[in-house]
């Protein structure tokens, strides 16, 4: 039987691309590697407590916009609940300590109120981004062929154009003047996973704007409940998920059109296109049966810079985490005002002094955990280099030195955590490399320079007619949002196809 669709992978672009194919009446196979969907966003559980593997909040879940807006569509949302965010981080920095809101105005009050001789470049930040917005806005609805819209950019969509050339930092620079204030307003930057200096302007606005200013939100049960959902809809659809199955080739018809996939089974499934949400680096230069096309993809693909890792605890506390002082759902917590020596304390493996992230899920869903007790994540940024090549003796050790190392600082904000510890797992970049399948561990696709950006970004067609591409390493980028709208745009280009 020749299937329309074939989607090697269920993290969040896969999923997506399957709800999508499949209801639009197309009959997908879904093939997953892990037992669970969900990829790096999937939930898992220790001892009666459930753990996000990844994922710490999601934006514009709740507002009716494109995501929302396509899963009401599919009819997914009335089976799960999402638990809306009223504001977003307790930000912590040496001297500064606030708590930023979601809402615009309470936001640019909180930014007022600490930073006064700032008042006028803060308005007049928060002026130019809002222009980005609308113009963003324009640009995104308008149902003109890109290549026109491109065209016609620099007169209609000025702001598009300056950012797609500059860095976040050179847009922040251009209203703040307070070094102070740069670091907190730019504080997302670690959800992009590269410091302003360095950070595609665009990406950056983008992001900001979705966390700051959409309705931030949690799905009741864990992230999981979401995917099983899509899961659901897609085999009630006609289509079929399979887990626990691995693709180890993409078979194509004279190495110009896909025919199939090949299992680690041994299975062969023929389809009409193929959307892989498996790293664009395996499935463009390992996975396709094509000599020719994987040295050239080989070729552009070694040459992009992959993003950074990450380091994870998990811990299961015998009481809440609030009780400790966990005032929050998330801390952001910085060492340093310059966020290139904050990068740099990740990439260079300095565990003193790099930022780190608390997140306590329980204290928004309290059903994580078992009664009277407590979850807390602690996460830094961090380099597959820091961990490559050590032996699994040293591995175990250094895996625990850091562990006790973020434990520790994280007592200064909550102090005798470690009294308080039943369950504890860490996730190291070696674990997002492996569990995750990324090269190197990179959490989210290629790193979002300038370069590889917006239009820059890989793309979801390939030169494989009929194979796509899905998730993280595509247009628009990392993060569950990016990978919600990267998979709708691989389904949307596939049913082109199939037409
Ligand atoms: C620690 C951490 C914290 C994060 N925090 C946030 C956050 O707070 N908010 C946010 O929005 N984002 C966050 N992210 C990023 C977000 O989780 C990812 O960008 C997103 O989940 C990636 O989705 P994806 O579609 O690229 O698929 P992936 O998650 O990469 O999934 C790909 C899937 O394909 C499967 N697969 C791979 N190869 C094969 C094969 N050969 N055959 C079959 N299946 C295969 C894999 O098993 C996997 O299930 C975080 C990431 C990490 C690691």
């Amino acid at each position: 039987m020749e299937y329309d669709a074939i989607i090697i992978g269920a993290g969040v672009g896969g999923l997506a691309c399957g709800l999508k194919l499949s209801c639009e009446g197309k009959k997908v196979l879904l093939l997953e590697k892990q037992p669970l969907p969900g990829g790096f966003a999937t939930t898992f559980s220790r001892k009666g407590f459930i753990f996000e593997s990844a994922v710490h909040c999601v934006d514009t879940l709740t507002k009716t916009e494109e995501i929302r807006t396509f899963m009401d569509e599919s009819g997914i949302t009335k089976e799960i609940t999402f638990i809306n965010l009223d504001d977003f981080a307790r930000i912590i920095y040496p001297d500064y300590d606030f708590v930023a809101d979601f809402k615009q105005d309470n936001f640019i009050s909180v930014l007022k109120s600490n930073f006064p001789q700032e008042r006028k470049n803060i308005d007049r930040f928060f002026r130019a981004f809002d222009k980005f917005h609308r113009q963003f806005e324009r640009f995104n609805h308008s149902r003109l062929p890109l290549g026109i819209k491109l065209l016609i950019s620099p007169l209609a969509y000025p702001m598009i154009i300056s950012t797609s050339i500059s860095t976040a930092a050179q847009f922040v620079d251009k209203y703040i003047k307070d070094a102070k204030l740069k670091a907190i307003v730019t504080d997302i930057w670690r959800f992009t996973g590269l410091p302003p200096s360095r950070l595609s302007a665009i990406y950056f606005l983008l992001v900001f704007e979705c966390y700051y200013y959409n309705s931030t939100a949690y799905v009741k049960g864990g992230f999981i409940k979401l995917f099983q959902a899509m899961v659901e809809r897609i085999k009630e659809s006609g289509s079929e998920v399979r887990f626990n199955t691995s693709v180890v080739k993409i078979i194509t018809r004279d190495g110009k059109r896909v025919k199939s996939v090949v299992t680690d089974k041994g299975e062969e499934f023929s389809a009409r296109t193929i959307v892989s949400n498996a790293n664009a680096i395996d499935t463009l230069t390992k996975m396709l049966d094509v000599d020719a096309v994987k040295e050239e993809y080989g070729r552009k693909l070694a040459s992009l810079e992959k993003s950074v890792s990450a380091f994870q605890i998990y811990l299961g506390l015998s009481v809440p985490a609030k009780t400790l002082g966990m005032n929050h759902s998330i801390f952001s917590i910085s060492n340093a005002y310059d966020h290139d020596e904050n990068y740099n304390y990740s990439m260079s493996g300095d565990y003193d002094r790099c930022s780190l992230e608390l997140v306590d899920h329980a204290q928004i869903d309290p059903a994580l955990a078992p009664q009277g007790k407590g979850t807390l994540l602690i996460m830094t940024l961090d380099n597959y280099a820091n961990w490559r090549d050590l032996s699994e003796e040293q591995y175990q050790a250094k895996k625990k030195e850091v562990a006790d190392k973020f434990i520790k600082r994280s007592e200064k904000y909550l102090p005798g955590l470690s009294k308080y510890i039943e369950v504890m797992e860490i996730a190291t970049p070696r674990t997002m490399a492996r569990f995750g399948t990324s090269p190197e561990g990179a959490i989210y696709g290629f790193a979002q320079t300038i370069g590889q950006s917006g239009i820059n970004r890989l793309a979801q067609e390939t030169k494989v007619k009929g194979l796509f591409l899905a998730g993280a390493w595509t247009m628009p980028g990392g993060g569950a949002h990016a990978c919600f709208l990267s998979g709708i745009m691989a389904g949307e280009l596939a049913s082109k196809y199939l037409k």
